[in-house]
């Protein structure tokens, strides 16, 4: 790890351990992140990681701003999730697709964290399949866009600012892939409006909610990208969003270190601490390795996609697969190394299991990445057609 990545982790360990561990467990307990909080994290200049200068960013490569994700996660999963949807998922896609008067418009509120950004492409019954099943549609009419439809789930959508929406806009079977457009959607646009927040098992305090269109009008000069093009916009995000997602269990999995390594050597049993015990011995070193393998993949996969290395499709699925799994074992483990105290809800190790979860579902199941893994494997391996007969 270089050292100017050493002294950004240095830097967000101080700050989220000071002002945000302190209320983990309220935020989990009142389902609410308190929202001076962003305000906090866009002080200190977390927000726009990977966004230029120009525009108040700090230019810093993708395995900076996962390391980013895995500090503000390991002081609270909650507040890393909701950073992730916002400052990558949102302000990056937005950054990057955006044209001058968007960037102009929406980045300066988003990376001082005056506003969250969120991100809405699942539906009721667009899942998985997202492209294939989406039935959110827009249609054009003079000058505006006039959109109807539901969008589900939607991270930080109660509080968002701004909402890069994907809908239908050409028909299906005719367009194919060529069918959808993104657009920046605001609070107080006619025909929008937000359901009521999702009540979670886990990253609670985190809001997620359905989004409504009732013949919701937005201006033309809302397009993100072209029209037409959501799904490039929308695959264009993808490896970074799910790199930035891995970085959520691999502070999840520290703060669980963080935990039962000193409840070792306090707690006694058969008059000696339970750390002299080689099953807890044994349960501290997988731990450990899990984390440490996670971190290993995850950074190298960072790494290279910080070098302009896009060909990592089946790595950084492979990275969320297994980071994902990872730390839902390594919760467990906390749990059962902290015996009774474990199965408490007022101590650590039961919320980092329930926040871990939904690493394995949200930006994709495990078993969509599988699929994603086992295909471009099968893809990179297929023996060379034979050239024709002459
Ligand atoms: C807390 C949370 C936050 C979220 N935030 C956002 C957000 O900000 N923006 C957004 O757009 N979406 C968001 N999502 C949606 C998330 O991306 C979806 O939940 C996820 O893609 C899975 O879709 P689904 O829940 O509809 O499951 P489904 O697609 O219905 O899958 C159900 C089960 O079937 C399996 N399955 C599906 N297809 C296959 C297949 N071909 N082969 C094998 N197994 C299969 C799945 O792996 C899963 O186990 C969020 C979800 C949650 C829970």
């Amino acid at each position: 790890m270089d050292k100017q990545l050493e002294t950004l982790r240095q830097r967000v360990r101080e700050f989220a351990q000071a002002e945000i561990a302190p209320l983990a467990d309220r935020i989990d307990r009142s389902d609410t992140v308190p929202p001076e909080v962003w305000k906090k994290i866009g002080g200190q200049k977390l927000m726009g990681i990977t966004i230029p200068k120009k525009y108040g960013g700090e230019e810093l490569s993708y395995l900076a701003h996962v390391i980013v994700t895995e500090e503000l996660s390991r002081a609270s999963g909650t507040v890393g999730f909701s950073y992730a949807a916002h400052s990558n998922i949102c302000l990056d896609n937005l950054y990057r697709h955006g044209a001058e008067a968007q960037r102009k418009k929406y980045l300066p509120a988003l990376i001082a964290g005056d506003y969250l950004g969120a991100l809405a492409m699942s539906e009721p019954e667009a899942g998985s399949d997202v492209v294939g099943s989406m039935s959110c549609h827009a249609e054009k009419k003079g000058n505006v866009w006039v959109a109807n439809g539901t969008k589900r789930w939607i991270t930080n959508g109660p509080d968002a600012g701004v909402l890069i929406v994907y809908m239908r806009t050409a028909d299906k079977q005719q367009a194919g892939s060529r069918s959808i457009t993104a657009f920046l959607v605001e609070p107080g646009m006619k025909g929008f409006s937000t359901g009521e927040k999702i009540d979670k098992l886990g990253m609670r305090g985190a809001g997620n909610c359905e989004l409504y269109f009732k013949d919701c009008e937005i201006p033309e000069a809302n397009v993100l990208g072209e029209v037409n093009e959501g799904v490039s916009v929308l695959m264009a995000g993808l490896n970074s969003e799910r790199l930035l997602l891995c970085g959520g269990p691999l502070g999840i999995m520290q703060a669980a270190m963080d935990v039962v390594l000193p409840y070792a050597h306090q707690r006694e049993q058969f008059g000696q601490p339970i750390g002299n015990f080689q099953m807890v011995q044994a349960m501290l070193a997988d731990m450990y390795t899990r984390l440490q393998a996670a971190r290993a993949l995850v950074y190298s996969v960072g790494e290279r996609f910080s070098n302009s290395d896009r060909s990592i499709g089946k790595d950084v699925a492979a990275a969320c697969l297994f980071s994902s799994q990872a730390s839902v074992k390594v919760a467990l483990d906390a749990i059962q190394i902290m015996g009774g105290r474990g199965y408490r809800n007022d101590e650590i190790p039961g919320r980092l299991l329930r926040d871990a979860k939904i690493y394995e579902i949200g930006g994709g199941t495990n078993e969509i990445r599988r699929i994603v893994i086992a295909r471009d494997l099968l893809k990179e391996s297929a023996p060379a057609k034979p050239s024709p007969v002459k």
